[in-house]
């Protein structure tokens, strides 16, 4: 299958500014890494996911990926091309290709704006269609995710929050993009109407042929939805495999932790729990060697020194730890 995306090395530091005092002690300049070195194809059709905790990179991953945040360091390529080389013209062209869902639809939705206008805002800044079609297309947008072209006339104050991420998938959909980033796009609505909206992204995939980078917390929503999954660790990628091989054999220490953390129905199926211990570090100063050591029950020497990188330990299975793959 073809790579419709391929991030290289992708780096995103944001400078914190520091106090009179803080830049006598050090005239050093300091940073969050949000994403440190971060690699990954995706293939077109596909449902990638990139889980891992709050405050793993995963969002800022996104934005790079559509343009909204550049790269500190490293290449995105999209259908081959550097995004950070296109003309402006280009860029117009990709800001059609690709699409963000963002967690929360209330804030993605202006107030005081009707449904139908907010579902209409892309057709309007690309120029397309005259005012009567472009009505057409907002009415059957609406209805492919499930609202009633009546729904154009209201406020997003007057819909559940379920009905307000629809209206945002709906006006995501409507340019007829190639990839969309979904971040975290259930985890603002109610729990009774989470699979649903999990299910229409993924029938709008089958209709359009849509690729998906599908971004979450939420390892049981990653594995009813996604195709592969990358595991993040502040700013790294962990663990990268099929969806069934990362939940049959997960190999890395924190991919472990992660699994044996989901909720399983059946209590006789319940895995050994194991949670890493102590808090995540701060990416602004992130552990030297490899970041998960200090919270890895099977760290050894080594681990506090050398900064592991991605493997391929089994076939499309990759894993940035020396230790587990062959000793555990
Ligand atoms: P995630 O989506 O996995 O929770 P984020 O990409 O939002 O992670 O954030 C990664 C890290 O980068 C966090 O420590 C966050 O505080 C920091 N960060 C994100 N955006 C900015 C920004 N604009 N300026 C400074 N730090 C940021
Ligand atoms: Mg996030």
């Amino acid at each position: 299958m073809e790579n419709i995306l391929v991030v290289d090395n992708v780096k995103k530091y944001f400078p914190i500014e520091k106090s009179f005092i803080e830049r006598i002690f050090s005239k050093e300049k300091t940073y969050v890494k949000a994403v440190d070195g971060v690699s990954f194809k995706v293939l077109r059709g596909e449902v990638l996911g990139l889980v891992g905790e709050s405050g793993s990179g995963k969002t800022t991953t996104g934005l790079m990926v559509v343009g909204l945040t550049k790269p500190t360091y490293g290449r995105i390529l999209f259908d081959g091309a550097d995004i950070a080389s296109l003309s402006s013209r280009e860029l117009r062209q990709l800001r059609k290709k690709i699409q963000m869902v963002f967690q929360d639809p209330m804030a993605s939705l202006n107030p005081r704006m009707k449904i139908g206008e907010a579902v209409e805002e892309p057709l309007r800044i690309h120029g397309i269609g005259s005012a009567k079609e472009r009505r057409e297309m907002v009415s059957e947008a609406l209805q492919k995710v499930g609202l009633s072209p009546s729904f154009m006339d209201r406020f997003p104050h007057e819909l559940s929050g379920g009905q307000r991420q629809r209206v945002v998938i709906a006006r995501a959909i409507i340019l007829k993009p190639e990839l969309i980033v979904a971040d975290e796009p259930v985890a603002m609505v109610d729990v009774s109407v989470r699979a649903q909206i999990l299910d229409l992204l993924l029938s709008l995939k089958k209709e359009y042929g849509l690729t998906y980078i599908f971004i979450t917390h939420d390892l049981s929503a990653a594995s009813y939805v996604c195709d592969r999954i990358a595991v993040m660790y502040l700013g790294k990628i962990v663990e990268l495999a099929n969806t069934d091989e990362l939940f049959d054999n997960p190999m890395h220490p924190y991919t472990k932790a992660l699994i044996s953390a989901v909720p399983v129905p059946d209590p006789r199926l319940r895995r050994e729990k194991f949670i890493p211990s102590g808090e995540i570090p701060s990416p602004i100063n992130p552990p030297e060697g490899c970041r998960f050591h200090t919270r890895c029950p099977y760290a050894i020497e080594s681990c506090r020194k050398n900064e592991p990188t991605l493997e391929e330990i089994l076939r499309d299975h990759f894993v940035a730890c020396p230790v587990l793959p062959f000793s555990h």
